[in-house]
């Protein structure tokens, strides 16, 4: 009897031991879906960018821990050499458009961007860069407007999509507007959204409140280069995310920029571009610590285009390089695209920058959508090519 009992009972234990490996199998096979997804754009960060930085840095970079790595191809519509509203609306939308174009088709038309939709289902969603937050990157996730000029045009879509979580400069395109005397921090603050004062010159004075809506402006303009003292970006990084979590249970979208890489190789300033590229690695670092202890976020970093055509040429001592730039503005190169968390395995090999849009809204189950008056559909394929 109990040698029965014994048997049976190494029996269920065996029995629930298949049960537990089958299921481990089978969520295996199926991708589970990110609850959360950020999005990392280093501005004009090219290979060489990335390893300028990595040498620079002891041979080592925050970059490394991701498990997976393609390339994607930048073109826009118009031109074989991106630029950074068209490199962002690819990513935004999904669509190839043109030039200078805002969250705009090809044929002018709005375009719904993944933070739109984010923001319609019910998630969270935060916006961070290291230029104004009207400049043509950030503006790509929220904004729809034929001309990336339009900063004050832009800067209105502020108010119609509820952004959770905002960390950039550009105020004077919100409250010292040149073509009308609105003042949109006014009328964000009436909305419930948290505007800091921009007296308050530093984000680690500030405690963000997850019961509003928390927008930090971190200059007028544009703001100073790390050299000029400005250190936000990675603070912003580790803030965001434990930020976003908490306004909504549904999980968040954030978009995260490194925008001044891209500056300093228009520059030809090679060790400018290095502490831009560090200071963008340094924010990496801080997602990259969240979404691992989180385990329900993917991560994705990646770049609009490379700026400068930079060479690395070997310098005084081993691991010391000499940036060498061939151009003042963007390169065609292929730029890198790194990804972490659920879902990472889908951004290997060689992509379209429009890809990046595709797999992040097919993880999350949408549908491309084109809003305006003229609804047109975007075909995946047309979009990739056109
Ligand atoms: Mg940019
Ligand atoms: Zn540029």
């Amino acid at each position: 009897m109990i040698k029965r009992l014994i048997a049976c009972c190494i029996l269920l234990v065996f029995s629930s031991l298949l049960t537990v490996v089958g299921k481990n199998t089978h969520n295996a096979n199926n991708t589970k879906p990110p609850k959360n997804i950020i999005l990392l754009i280093g501005d004009g960060m090219g290979l060489a960018q990335v390893t300028a930085g990595m040498y620079a840095n002891g041979n080592q970079l925050n970059l490394e821990r991701f498990p997976v790595a393609g390339m994607i191809k930048t073109h826009s519509s118009s031109h074989v050499i991106t630029d950074s509203a068209a490199g962002a609306t690819a990513f935004s939308c999904g669509c190839k458009t043109y030039n200078g174009a805002i969250g705009v088709t090809k044929d002018k038309k709005n375009c719904l961007t993944i933070l739109e939709q984010a923001e319609k289902s019910g998630l969270a969603t935060g916006l961070i860069s290291t230029s104004s937050i009207t400049h043509a990157t950030p503006a790509s996730f929220i904004a729809h407007v034929n001309s990336r000029t339009e900063m004050e045009g832009i800067a209105e879509f502020f108010l119609q999509t509820e952004l959770d979580f905002l960390v950039g400069g550009g105020l004077e395109y919100f409250n010292n507007r040149k073509k009308d005397q609105r003042n949109l921090c006014t009328e964000l603050t009436k909305k419930g959204s948290f505007v800091s004062d921009f007296q308050v010159k530093n984000l680690k004075d500030l405690t963000p409140n997850p019961q509003k809506p928390f927008i930090w402006f971190s200059a007028l303009g544009e703001p100073d280069s790390v050299s000029g003292g400005r250190d936000y970006l990675p603070l912003a990084a580790k803030m965001a995310p434990d930020f976003l979590k908490k306004r909504s249970e549904k999980g968040f979208f954030l978009m995260l920029e490194g925008s001044q890489i891209d500056w300093a190789c228009h520059a030809k300033n090679g060790t400018r571009a290095v502490d831009e590229m560090l200071d963008f690695d340094a924010a990496i670092g801080e997602i990259l610590r969240f979404a691992e202890a989180d385990g329900n976020t993917l991560v994705v970093i990646t770049a609009d285009h490379e700026t400068g055509g930079l060479a690395l040429e070997q310098g005084e001592g081993f691991e010391v390089l000499d940036l060498e730039f061939n151009t003042g503005y963007h390169t065609a190169t292929m730029v890198p695209v790194f990804a972490f968390g659920p879902g990472a395995e889908q951004f290997g090999g060689v992509l379209d920058n429009t890809d990046i849009y595709w797999k992040m809204a097919k993880l999350w189950g949408w549908v491309p959508e084109v809003t305006g008056a003229a609804a047109v559909q975007i075909d995946t394929k047309t979009s990739k090519r056109n």
